[in-house]
């Protein structure tokens, strides 16, 4: 396998570059293509030395991605892209279009540990994370496809971007540099469903722009362990406590993502304790009507429920938006288009 250029920070990139016995120069321009020009093929650049070329690729690759497939969605013209690894193992990259907002999804891992009963990446486990340049590769391939720069970046696709957390935030610091995509921090958003030691770390990082989106899914212990796996290791008092300090540094409200399922986190008790958390930590929720993936027989609220329980939010003082996953016909949900695709391509049993 060779390895992604976008893996290297601008200084890594140099001494690599250094290294072959080209000219600083050459990183500069090789950065440009990588980032500003979102190239995917050593064919594309036309102003780097033959002879620097064939170096660099006996070594590296523009883009470590190759497209399996690409679907626009009749609803809401969300893009789904489903790109395969040099490994072979498939992954999920979303664009999101609202007014003039670009937003691209992106997924750290391949498969997911933390196994969240409404969520298709965690079902089959987790295959092992993506390294930042399998990240940033994402980017390029949809600022390729669209000829545009896409304007905000959403952590949230397949995998917990905090257990993979080196890449992530080495992706993050390129997204955000003047020499990478030059989006900035304030249009760059975290999700993680919990993941203690590495949301202490982000507060420690001086990111201070970033937004960090926790995703609750139940105010109660008990019924979020059963949403939510890794929640019998990383316990909800704790877990807002972490979240206490990152509100604390950062300096953006804290967003809480919360899947309403019908008769398990609907009901009236569940929004009083979301209320109660929100307050604590001054958050904003953002409500997701559950979206049905296979195996798993939880139900939607109707949408009289949903309303009712927005109300009773709002009554408290919390700002609260209701979001329906983008591209529902086009299997957009976070890992099932991928999880469709594995079990097509597995011998059947006989
Ligand atoms: S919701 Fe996120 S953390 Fe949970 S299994 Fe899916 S990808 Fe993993």
């Amino acid at each position: 396998m060779n390895i992604p250029l976008r893996d290297f920070s601008e200084l890594e990139l140099k001494k690599e570059i250094a290294g072959l016995g080209e000219k600083p120069f050459r990183a500069a321009q090789l950065a440009g293509w990588l980032y500003k020009k979102a190239a995917l093929t050593f064919e594309e650049i036309t102003n780097l030395p033959a002879p620097f070329k064939e170096k660099l690729k006996a070594r590296f690759c523009v883009n470590s991605l190759s497209l399996v497939s690409k679907d626009i969605s009749a609803e809401d013209h969300s893009v789904k892209y489903l790109l395969r690894t040099q490994d072979s193992h498939l992954l999920e990259t979303v664009l999101i279009l609202q007014g003039k907002r670009r937003t691209i999804c992106l997924s750290t891992q391949i498969g997911c540990k933390m196994g969240c009963r409404f969520c298709a990446s965690g079902k089959e486990g987790m295959i092992r994370h993506l390294s930042a340049g399998e990240i940033l590769d994402q980017i390029a391939w949809v600022n390729q496809d669209q000829q545009c720069h896409s304007s905000n970046l959403v952590y949230m696709g397949m995998g917990e971007p905090l257990d993979n957390y080196d890449h992530v935030l080495k992706s993050i610091r390129a997204a955000g540099a003047p020499w990478g995509y030059e989006i900035g921090q304030r249009r760059i958003t975290v999700s993680t469903v919990g993941v203690i030691p590495g949301i202490r770390k982000l507060a420690r990082e001086n990111l201070n722009q970033l937004k960090l989106s926790f995703s609750l899914h139940s105010p109660d212990n008990a019924v979020r362990a059963k949403l939510i796996p890794s929640n019998r290791k990383y316990q909800l008092d704790e877990i807002i406590d972490a979240l206490k300090q990152v509100r604390d540094q950062f300096k953006r409200k804290i967003t809480l993502e919360y899947i309403l399922i019908e008769e398990l986190t609907d009901r009236d008790e569940d929004a009083q304790g979301l209320a109660k958390i929100c307050l604590g930590l001054k958050a904003k929720v953002n409500l997701i009507p559950y979206n049905r993936i296979e195996d798993e027989a939880f139900k939607r609220p109707s949408r009289e429920k949903i309303q009712a329980f927005q109300q009773e939010l709002e009554k408290a003082g919390i700002r609260v938006t209701v979001r329906y996953s983008a591209g529902q016909d086009i299997d957009a949900a976070c890992g099932q288009l991928r999880l469709r695709e594995e079990r097509k391509a597995r011998p059947k049993r006989s």
